[in-house]
């Protein structure tokens, strides 16, 4: 379809291009942003000073005026409309049906005024005696209405800027949303060469409208009901589309998959002494999942599994069942972590138990030494070693197995797609991603439409609620006190700041004036640390972690807090992920304005890892609404996935989780929060999937899918 259809200059041209709007399909795929409802054409006696107005009427004076101040006017009278007001005016206000005097109807037919500034072009568009739509606000000033640069149309027989509800569009300067009104409705008879790729079956039973008529009523709907069935129909789509291209990838990668898979047969009888000598009982939740894994593991493809699970609800130790099934069937196993800190608290947990079973387990981070990485490299070649838990440095290029069978990611989402695929080189691997950022199930959905999905939404017994308060400046002095009572019973505590040092300075200078005090005022983890050590607790032990210590010393600090040598751990955000010290009760956070909802449940997750009462401490001095908003929440609830929801309620998807990094699609019609809508389209999509896979016998979807990929 050609764009010179729209018969415009090469100037509009460019500025369509600006929009990303290169051909005449494009432009009827452009759908509005939103829209106003023109629909009502008023009486003269019904304007009302507070809205836009749409009123017919015939226009008996025009002309173009010079003020005083030598600005340029067009001034006008239009006339009501004879037959338009009597017609609207059948049995249509109270008064009129209880027969009262009808004052009004006896006037003498109303007028108004209508001004437009700076637009002497206007005089020669319209023409005494002709009959007009005018749209917009209204003055009343010396005892009359004057409608002040309106939107004018004339009478015609399908009138496309008044009288209806009317499509507004993104703009661009020198792009009016009358502009592209306009031109739309030139190419408009278009569409009917589009042709819809949906199956008819499926809209059928999805009860949704064809795409002709979804693209008509989308830019010029006839009513409201057609407009709502155009919206559903285009969102539709567009999950539906999601879906298919995630559900495709993942079947035919399991299917090239086939011959590499290592099916590994489950046999309970390999991890039972394990799990019968562990500490605990697992929880239901735990117990399902890993069956779950087992499950996918038995199948001839590799498992590409994202287990999701609420801090603290023993995401691990499903992950070290399963590896150890892993290797007991004779595969080696890779754990990733996104830090250091988690790839040493892991390792020091995991090697101890494995030394009894005779598995070999290594740690392979960035600082390991340059002899010892050699070493580890020809041990993971020759399989001498089984178990091997590391950080980026497992990524390297010089990093080979001799048969790797199962990669585990930690908090994947702290991962790029590329690092997280990269282990999957090696001989197709499964892949068990977990994560406790907890995203509502039918997100998930479309954020890893090609992954299985596991969730432990169960913590073990005997977890009670962490007690959650935000404290005000005045009660700062309180809460130390408690704490210094807590620490007295042998217990631990955490203070997270959102900053390691004061911003310096000649920093400052460079913020604005506005946000220097801002910036002044927030917390500072050594600084806090210093003062935390001397001023308020100098009979307690206080230690200080953050991102730029090195790392052994990082390893000290934390070897320190773990034995209970530290009581009170200043740190920053590295603290968020992952780490375990279940005797730690107290997590106190500074400036909590600065941090997300999300990352603040992580940060509370750190706490509450056993049976003893734990509390988390909000340190604010914000008074913004929407920071007590989600503070309240994070009072109230203690789901990270009722608190997701809260979240992406305040804040919209591309915030909460940002937009990059976690692949949130850029939906022009559907939206994230519908998860009725993203089930039907995951269902349909499985559907058409299951019957035909290369969707050969739905050529046009398949070219369309095509686009997308
Ligand atoms: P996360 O899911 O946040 O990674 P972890 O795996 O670190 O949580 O587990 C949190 C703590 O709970 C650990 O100390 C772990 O030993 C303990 N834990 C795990 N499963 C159970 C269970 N079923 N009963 C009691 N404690 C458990
Ligand atoms: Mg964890």
């Amino acid at each position: 379809m050609n764009i010179s259809l729209l018969r415009t200059t090469s100037r509009y041209l460019k500025l369509l291009e600006k929009l990303g709007i290169l051909t005449v399909e494009d432009l009827l795929k452009y759908y509005p942003r939103a829209y106003e409802d023109r629909s009502w054409i008023r009486r003269f006696e019904e304007i009302d000073l507070k809205e836009t107005n749409v009123v017919q009427g015939k226009i008996v004076s025009l002309e173009n005026v010079m003020t005083k101040n030598r600005r340029r006017l067009v001034k006008g009278v239009i006339e009501e409309s004879e037959g338009m007001a009597k017609e609207k005016r059948q049995g249509q206000t109270l008064w009129e049906q209880s027969g009262s005097d009808p004052v009004i109807i006896k006037k003498e037919k109303m007028t108004a005024e209508m001004v437009w500034f700076n637009q002497p072009y206007i005089a020669r568009m319209l023409a005494v005696g002709e009959e007009v739509l005018l749209s917009g606000r209204v003055k009343y000033d010396y005892g009359r209405f004057i409608f002040q640069s309106p939107t004018f149309e004339k009478i015609r027989e399908e009138q496309i800027h008044t009288g209806r509800i009317i499509p507004i569009y993104h703009e661009t300067e020198g792009l009016s949303s009358d502009w592209l009104r306009e031109k739309i409705k030139i190419i408009f008879p278009l569409i009917k060469k589009l042709r819809d790729f949906l199956p008819v079956d499926l809209l059928k039973e999805e009860n949704l409208i064809d795409l002709q008529k979804a693209v008509m009523e989308i830019h010029f709907p006839s009513t409201r009901e057609k407009l709502e069935q155009a919206k559903k129909r285009l969102a539709f789509e567009e999950l539906f589309l999601l879906q298919l291209v995630a559900l495709q990838r993942k079947k035919l990668y399991q299917k090239k998959a086939e011959k590499l898979g290592k099916a590994i047969p489950f046999r309970v009888e390999l991890i039972k002494n394990f799990i019968q000598q562990l500490p605990f009982q697992l929880t239901n939740a735990q117990k399902i999942t890993t069956y779950q894994i087992f499950k996918d593991m038995e199948k001839p493809y590799p498992m590409l599994r994202l287990l999701q699970g609420e801090v603290g609800s023993g995401k691990t130790v499903v992950a070290e069942i399963v590896s150890l099934h892993t290797i007991y069937s004779g595969y080696q196993v890779a754990w990733l972590a996104p830090t250091e800190t988690l790839a040493r608290q892991h390792y020091e947990k995991i090697k101890p138990q494995m030394l009894k079973l005779r598995i070999k387990v290594v740690l392979l981070i960035g600082s390991t030494g340059m002899k010892e990485k050699q070493e580890i490299y020809a041990e993971l070649n020759q399989g001498a070693t089984h178990w091997v838990i590391g950080t980026h440095a497992l990524l390297e290029e010089k990093v080979g197995f001799k048969n790797l069978g199962l990669v585990m990611v930690d908090e994947q989402h702290r991962f790029g797609v590329e690092q997280r695929n990269r282990l999957a080189t090696y001989g197709c691997p499964h892949v068990l991603q977990m994560t406790a950022t907890p995203i509502p199930r039918t997100l998930a959905l479309v954020l890893y439409g090609d992954k299985d999905l596991s969730v432990i939404d169960e913590l073990p017994v005997g977890r009670k609620k962490i007690i959650t308060k935000v404290v005000s400046p005045a009660k700062r002095r309180q809460a130390y006190g408690f704490m210094e009572s807590e620490v007295g019973k042998g217990r631990q505590v955490y203070v997270v700041c959102p900053r390691i040092e004061k911003a310096e300075a000649q920093n400052l200078e460079q913020i604005q004036d506005s946000k220097r005090n801002d910036w002044a005022e927030v917390r500072a983890a050594k600084e806090e640390y210093r003062k935390l050590q001397e001023e308020i607790f100098p009979r307690l032990r206080v230690g200080l972690l953050h991102g730029r210590m090195k790392s052994k010393e990082k390893e000290e600090t934390m070897h320190d807090f773990r034995v209970g040598k530290i009581q009170i751990l200043v740190s920053t955000a590295v603290i968020e992920v992952g780490i375990d010290v279940p005797n730690a009760t107290i997590m106190l956070i500074e400036g909590v304005d600065r941090f997300g909802l999300a990352q603040l449940h992580q940060f509370r997750g750190r706490v509450g890892r056993s049976d003893l009462q734990s509390y988390c401490f909000l340190f604010t001095d914000s008074e913004s609404g929407l920071v007590r908003q989600r503070l309240g929440a994070l009072e109230k609830y203690s789901s990270g996935f009722k608190l997701a929801e809260i979240d992406l309620k305040l804040r919209g998807p591309g915030e909460v989780y940002g937009t990059r990094q976690s692949g949130i699609p850029d939906l022009k019609m559907a939206s994230l929060a519908d998860a009725l809508m993203i089930n039907r389209a995951r269902v349909q999509a499985e559907k058409i999937l299951e019957e035909d896979l290369m969707l050969d016998k739905y050529p046009e979807l398949k070219e369309r899918l095509g686009k997308i990929k």
